[in-house]
């Protein structure tokens, strides 16, 4: 296996289902909470740090905390890994997300809420969220966040909390009124509001880019149809599907005639316009379900799902007498452009289901070899060979 495939397989979170994302989040947050209690329960021995922090706070507030979160966070994972059948669910990713705001909460309350690191790291939160989440859950958790923490500074503000208790020369809470709180908290909020958008825009920009490079990879540089790689890929689907829907599938190859001639007469430009022209009547004739691609040259391939052989013999003629009908015109000269078709069809009786690359190949050579015999018979005219004896007799 290559290593794009292992990367995509393995390492690609952002395209892991909401609640398995959600399941990672967890451990991850299980255990930085974990490490918090830790320091919080070591550092009590540890006499530098007695000299600068509240000992009455790291003992009673932080490690209780710390321990009720991590208890529920743990729970929370618990029911994540038992609603795992659930993966359209909302709320994991909601939940999730609170909880990964959590520790900076915490963080705010023992630094201190009117602090402009606490407006930084709740804008931290978004940030991630918008990586791992869906936009919205995002969007929810943000605003719990915040409430949160002007909760917090009433709270502070009340006298009910001590403002940044981890210091032992803090600020009496009688000396910080709400209002100071409140525009402390408000200039801060920019900041978060800053992250947020360039988080967003960066996700956005990310995904569009993604479904442009997607797009670009699956399409032929000059007509824009399909490619013979994205090609490849669609009929492999298209066989499993004929297997299972018990339907035909029938593929339909084509290839200009005396085509070298218009690029010897009229220019490589001429026969470049030649095949604009062919892809426009293509895709205008192309049922939406039809699959137009170029294969390369000027030979192109339609794919024609739950399609029989009498049907795609119907149909390649239409498009045969589409191209017959087409006038190109060039400079002074108009160029009137045939094509042969060589026309094959799969029955779900195929034996080949076993070996999807025999299959796939099976009906290329198959459909080529009836354009061969197209070419052979004069060009401009559409001939059949079955994939094999079941087609024959379905004719
Ligand atoms: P036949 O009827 O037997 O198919 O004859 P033909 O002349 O069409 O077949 P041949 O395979 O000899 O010629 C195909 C030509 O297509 C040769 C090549 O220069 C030309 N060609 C391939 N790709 C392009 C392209 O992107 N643009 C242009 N203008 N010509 C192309
Ligand atoms: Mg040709
Ligand atoms: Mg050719």
């Amino acid at each position: 296996m290559d290593v794009t495939a292992i990367i995509k397989k393995h390492l690609y979170v952002m395209d892991l289902p909401e609640n398995d994302k959600a399941i990672i989040v967890n451990v991850t947050v299980s255990l930085l909470y974990f490490s918090y209690f830790c320091i919080a329960y070591f550092s009590q021995n540890v006499p530098t740090a007695l000299q600068v922090s509240n000992l009455y706070y790291l003992q009673v507030t932080e490690i209780l905390s710390i321990t009720s979160i991590l208890c529920l966070n743990i729970l929370l994972g618990f029911i994540l890994y038992t609603r795992k059948k659930n993966p359209t669910s909302t709320l994991p990713g909601n939940i999730q997300l609170y909880f990964i705001g959590q520790p900076l909460a915490l963080y705010a309350i023992l630094n201190g809420i009117p602090q402009l690191i606490t407006g930084l790291l709740l804008g931290v939160l978004p940030f991630l969220g918008l990586i791992l989440f869906n936009r919205k859950h995002v969007f929810y958790a943000t605003c719990l966040m915040w409430f949160e923490i002007v909760g917090l500074a009433i709270a502070v503000s009340l006298g009910l909390l001590p403002n940044a208790p981890l210091y032992v020369d803090q600020v009496k809470p009688a000396q910080v009124p709400l209002a100071f709180l409140l525009v402390q908290i408000l200039m801060s909020a920019p900041i978060a509001a800053v992250v947020y958008i360039m988080g967003h825009s960066l996700m956005q920009g990310i995904v569009l880019r993604e479904k442009k490079i997607l797009e670009l990879s699956r399409r032929d540089g000059l007509t824009g149809l399909w490619n013979r790689r994205y090609l490849n890929e669609v009929l492999e689907h298209e066989i499993a599907l004929t297997h299972r829907n018990l339907y035909c599938l029938s593929v339909l190859i084509l290839d200009l005639d005396f085509f070298k001639k218009i690029n010897d007469t009229f220019g490589h430009q001429a026969g470049d316009k030649v095949l604009l022209a062919t892809t426009a009547i293509l895709q205008k004739c192309a049922r939406t379900t039809d699959y137009v691609g170029r294969f390369g040259g000027e030979e192109f391939i339609i794919i024609l799902p739950n399609c029989d052989a009498r049907m795609s013999i119907e149909v390649a003629d239409r498009y045969r007498k589409s191209l017959e009908a087409q006038r190109v015109t060039v400079g002074d000269h108009v160029i009137q452009v045939t094509a042969s078709f060589g026309v094959t069809t799969m029955l779900p009786t195929n034996t080949c289901q076993y070996n999807m690359q025999a299959c796939l190949d099976g009906l290329i050579n198959t459909a080529d070899k009836a354009l061969y015999d197209a070419k052979e018979q004069g060009r401009n005219c559409v001939k059949f060979r079955p994939l094999n004896e079941n087609i024959q007799a379905s004719i």
